[in-house]
């Protein structure tokens, strides 16, 4: 063990009283050697980052939250952590919800089967997939295709009553697509990376215009979903939405409460296709389109968060938590989000056990279900072990009550989210917490040759992090080069293993692991801010995407 290695706080204030800063500390307790030993998971050879992303992938499948290929995917992580030595690796339950509706999942839901064809007046496979939550189709069925892009019940009635029946609906005008013209990938540069380090702040003189909040877009939600409960007292086949374009359909969710034979399927496809077939529509040549899509549902499954952890020598019950979201969209195999991140933090566990790394407080891997639907099991999670955040549902607030403050909130030292992509890790979000940047500062100092150099002041959102910061308790979210993310991989059909970047991914095993050890060794507590944030609200709490 390094000479520097666990220099206690006492220790280095004896010795340079005027450097007693929390930088200083933090560098004091840095385990060079250990560190050094981590790096061995930038070696391809030995790395296990990319096979394990492999058999979650490929063959394992989509994770959509409540479905059975979570559960199957789960249960292979739980075997894998167990054969690395890992204690404790489990499914954790999510809480009984007292409301009776599963936490939000009263039905579970898996495509099992997707044919869709034109058929006239050319024949050609049409890629897409169906919106989860929403049923198949009664068999093999076909139809001609109607353009109803009205959205006022009033004239949709007017215009349609009477002749939708055993149609196909394409309810938008086509996507007007430009070309790529910007790089699909990204990696961000020096000057992105210092932008981020600026807070943002307010003009210099009088009062910025008032903005609105941003809208909640529920008015558009209801419309549609009224429109399409409308279609389905029709008696349509189906109804077609498209979005991205260049070959990209981001696919996501319909209402979870609603009853399976009580609506209309709902199918995303691609902006290509739908363009075809809305053009031809428009030019007065028919289409037929044939479809055979079976959708199977699932009462109250099984919910529950995927856990694992190395005991801490010193301070077995602090605990530092590294981790992201395990669900994903069904479109692909949730590569990019969120199963190469789910790969890192495996692989971070895995090194910082074979690696036999010394470990003062426990490190925990905890995998998030149900995050795309409002960050739903990491909130539980947060509510069931710390308090402070809310908890499972109650009468009339579908989103929990604060639960009171628990002892092991005074015990927990950080969280640590990865959740953009699988992009290089380039930096840290502080979250608004001053105090904590200096230490990220010098323990970013040994890896900045992997390329993570920036701590932004700033707060980032959307993801599980969210849940502890809500909760008052130290969460985090890495700054990651975007890759291809936006344009391409995110929540849609393209988001398969290719898109993951094997060094990125090796250097993100690297990185998270040390973060987790500077942690898990760091002399205090790390501070946390010394107010409350205001609550932020879920990030996806898409209740549906739209016609
Ligand atoms: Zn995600």
């Amino acid at each position: 063990m390094n000479r520097r290695s666990f220099m206690t706080a006492a220790a280095a204030s004896a010795f340079a009283p005027a450097l007693f800063t929390a930088r200083a500390t933090a560098e004091a307790a840095i385990n060079y050697d250990a560190i050094a030993a981590l790096r061995s998971g930038l070696n391809e050879n030995t790395s296990q980052v990319m096979s394990t992303a492999s058999y979650m992938m490929d063959v394992l499948g989509p994770r959509l939250s409540g479905s059975p290929g979570i559960r199957k995917s789960a249960d292979w992580v739980v075997g894998k952590m167990k054969e690395w030595g890992l204690t404790d690796a489990t499914l954790e339950p999510w809480p009984t919800d007292p409301t009776g509706t599963n936490n939000g999942f009263p039905r579970g839901w898996a495509n099992r089967k997707f044919y869709l064809a034109a058929i006239t007046p050319n024949a050609f496979p049409i890629t897409g997939m169906s919106v989860s939550w929403t049923p198949g189709t009664k068999g093999l069925v076909s139809g001609e295709c109607v353009l109803v892009t009205e959205l006022d019940e009033k004239v949709l009635k007017e215009k349609y009553a009477g002749k939708l029946r055993g149609k196909w609906i394409l309810g938008q005008t086509p996507t007007v697509m430009r070309a790529q013209w910007d790089p699909v990938a990204k990696r961000y540069t020096k000057e992105d990376l210092d932008a981020l380090e600026i807070p943002a702040r307010p003009p210099e003189t009088g009062t910025p215009p008032a903005t609105p909040p941003s809208p909640p877009n529920l008015q558009a939600v209801a419309q549609a979903n009224a429109r399409n409960a409308w279609f389905f007292s029709e008696g349509v086949l189906g109804v077609f939405a498209t979005n991205k374009g260049h070959g990209a359909v981001n696919v996501q969710g319909g209402v979870r409460t609603d009853l399976p034979d009580q609506q209309i399927p709902r199918i995303n496809i691609e902006a290509e296709h739908y363009g075809r077939i809305a053009r031809s529509v428009q030019l007065g040549q028919p289409v037929v389109i044939e479809a055979d899509i079976q959708n199977d549902w699932f009462d109250n499954p099984e919910m529950f968060n995927v856990v694992g952890e190395i005991r801490g020598t010193e301070l077995p019950s602090e605990v530092v938590i590294i981790g992201g979201h395990f669900d994903s969209w069904h479109a692909a195999t949730g590569a990019t989000d969120n199963g190469g991140p789910c790969a890192i933090a495996l692989e971070a566990m895995r090194l910082l056990k074979a690696n036999k790394t010394p470990l003062k407080r426990t490190v925990r891997v905890c995998l998030w279900n149900g995050e795309e639907q409002g960050l739903i099991g990491s909130r539980l999670y947060v509510a069931q072990h710390f308090g402070g955040g809310r908890g499972v549902p109650a009468p009339g607030n579908a989103r929990g009550n604060i639960v009171p403050i628990k002892r092991e909130h005074s015990r927990f030292q950080a969280y640590f989210n990865l959740d953009n992509g699988a992009g290089s890790i380039r930096g840290i979000y502080a979250q608004s917490n001053a105090a904590v940047a200096p230490i990220f500062r010098s323990w970013m100092e040994p890896v900045r040759d992997l390329g993570m150099t920036h701590v932004s002041p700033r707060n980032t959102g959307s993801t599980d992090h969210i849940s502890f910061d809500n909760a008052g308790l130290p969460g985090f979210q890495f700054i990651q080069d975007p890759l291809e993310y936006e344009p391409k991989t995110h929540h849609t059909n393209l988001d398969f293993f290719e898109a993951l970047q094997p060094e990125d991914m090796r250097r993100n095993s690297v990185l998270l692991a040390t973060f987790a050890m500077l942690a898990s060794n760091h002399p205090g507590k790390l501070p946390r801010k010394s107010r409350p944030p205001a609550e932020t609200p879920p990030a996806s709490p898409t209740p549906s995407q739209g016609p």
